[in-house]
């Protein structure tokens, strides 16, 4: 296979390597030749992750970005070595988990070494005195769960792609999982890890319930997307498995009554695991068996725990859905949700038909939520191509909530792929903006959301650009994500 036949759609910034062989050298020096590759089928198995864009280029044959080299280490001595190997020789590093960011996070848009993280799969120890789990980074989500739950725990944090994500992509990007209501985000979860600076240095978060050292230094490294450092191992909070579940669905007139309900729930401090409100449009396309639901919007609960209090939650959680017009739609919503809940179709269905579809996801306070909801509604029915805007509502907080949009159309004649799917992203994030809420919930930055940055963080962005250029002067980890705006260049 000749690898220069197919076309890079991410070429214009890759990184002009003078020696290769060089380098494969001395990485396989580092590594072994069995954990190392620059074979073309290996090099195109990484050129991209979940983005609609990567996939939609590939069903066309063509390739997001190119990978110069493929490395597999196991263990954190290798990591460093590659890193001292790359600030030498100023070859970018892409830290590569499971590949299912949706906002460009882990493709190669620089070329480089991308370290795969997959042979970092080991759990290492359970502390049942603590409620902790040690565990490797690379480790792929389902496998902890299921482990975890084999002895007896839950870690609470279940994102829609557990069987495709691992620990590392989800500290990368900040994830959240679908029990987050109860169990926090990933950034709650996590109590401890190793990372490995751009220069090699490895440094060691000690896990630990809390502590008033100064700031909060470690929580740098969660969100910065493989930018900062490499993460190789993490201690996280676990909870026995739940003793009972209650299942619980109403079904409300409006978005306005449905957020009225489940802000009152919270402001009782009473946490269901699971909180969604399905909107008009999501409700009818989930929910159309479901006769008490038709026209309404749907909103599922589960409630778990020590079973004397999941009997108050319930009972509170069905008193205050009463009280703002629910009508209760009983356990069979929930459990189609249940069976469901892993099932992405729209995401891989639509792009062969030349359907551009994706999901953004935000957040909001309660008091812009609605105008958020309905202004982005408003704006996309505005241009042109745009077939459908639906959102639902999953991450639930006392002060405000995170919404979930999912949208899709055909490009005008008039505009190509990538403008039109740039345009249905921008008008998201400008209305969001707009109303006072924030560009992502738990997708994180990477290419999509970069050259909104600024607006988001305002003079703050300048000093975390300077961290970035203090901790990794020559740019070597995951270059051209969160700080650089390469969308703002026009078509890839
Ligand atoms: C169908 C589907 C459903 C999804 N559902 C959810 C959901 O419910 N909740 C949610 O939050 N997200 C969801 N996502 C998005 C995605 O799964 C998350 O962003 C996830 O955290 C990425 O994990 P990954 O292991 O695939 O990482 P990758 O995509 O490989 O990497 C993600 C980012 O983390 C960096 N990174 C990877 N490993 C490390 C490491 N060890 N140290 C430092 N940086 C690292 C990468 O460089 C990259 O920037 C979904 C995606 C899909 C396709």
């Amino acid at each position: 296979m000749n690898i220069d036949n197919f076309k890079v759609m991410y070429n214009e910034n890759r990184v002009k390597i003078h020696d290769k062989q060089k380098i494969e050298n001395s990485l396989r020096e580092i590594l072994g030749d069995g954990n190392f590759s620059s074979k073309a089928i290996d090099l195109m198995a990484y050129s991209k992750d979940a983005t609609l864009l990567s996939m939609n280029w590939t069903i066309e044959g063509k390739l997001a970005a190119l990978p110069d080299y493929i490395t597999w280490p196991e263990n954190s001595s290798q990591i460093s070595q590659i890193l001292k190997l790359a600030n030498k020789e100023k070859v970018p590093i892409i830290p590569y988990a499971e590949g299912s960011s949706v906002v460009g996070g882990s493709v190669p848009i620089n070329g480089g070494i991308i370290i795969d993280m997959k042979k970092f799969n080991n759990i290492l120890k359970i502390n049942d005195e603590n409620l902790t789990v040690t565990v490797e980074a690379g480790i792929n989500g389902m496998n902890l769960e299921r482990y975890l739950n084999a002895k007896g725990y839950t870690s609470g944090h279940i994102p829609q792609s557990l069987y495709t994500s691992s620990l590392g992509g989800w500290l990368g990007h900040k994830a959240a999982g679908q029990f987050s209501t109860k169990y926090g985000k990933i950034e709650d979860i996590v109590l401890g890890f190793e990372v490995i600076l751009p220069n090699g240095e490895i440094l060691d978060f000690h896990p630990i319930p809390r502590n008033s050292t100064g700031p909060q230094f470690d929580k740098l490294f969660i969100g910065a997307e493989g930018t900062l450092g490499i993460i190789t191992k993490a201690t996280l909070k676990i909870w026995p498995k739940p003793e009972k579940r209650a299942l619980i669905s109403y079904s409300f007139p409006n978005i306005e009554d449905s957020f009225a309900a489940t802000r009152t729930i919270l402001r009782e401090h009473i946490f269901p695991a699971v909180i969604r409100i399905y909107d008009h449009s999501e409700t009818e396309r989930h929910f159309e068996h479901i006769d008490k639901a038709k026209d309404r919007v749907m909103v599922v609960f589960v409630c778990e725990g020590n079973s004397k209090l999941v009997d108050l939650e319930e009972k509170i959680t069905r008193e205050k859905c009463e009280e703002h017009n629910g009508i209760d739609c009983g356990k069979t919503p929930v459990e189609h949700w249940f069976e469901t809940r892993f099932r992405v179709t729209e995401t891989s269905s639509m792009p062969p038909y030349k359907i551009v579809f994706d999901t953004i996801e935000v957040a909001a306070s309660w008091d812009n939520a609605a105008i958020i909801y309905h202004n982005v509604l408003k704006n996309m029915d505005t241009v042109k191509g745009i077939l459908m805007i639906t959102a639902h509502v999953s991450h639930f907080y006392p002060n405000g909530v995170g919404i979930y949009f999912s949208w899709g159309g055909v490009p005008p004649r008039e505009m190509n792929e990538f403008e039109f799917y740039k345009k249905g992203w921008d008008t998201v994030i400008k209305a969001v903006i707009e109303a006072g809420g924030s560009i992502a919930h738990h997708h994180g930055i990477g290419i999509n959301r970069a050259h909104w940055m600024k607006k988001e963080w305002g003079d703050a962005m300048k000093y975390l650009s300077k961290v970035k250029e203090l901790l990794d002067p020559n740019n070597i980890l995951n270059p051209g994500k969160l700080y650089t705006a390469i969308w703002q260049r026009g078509n890839p």
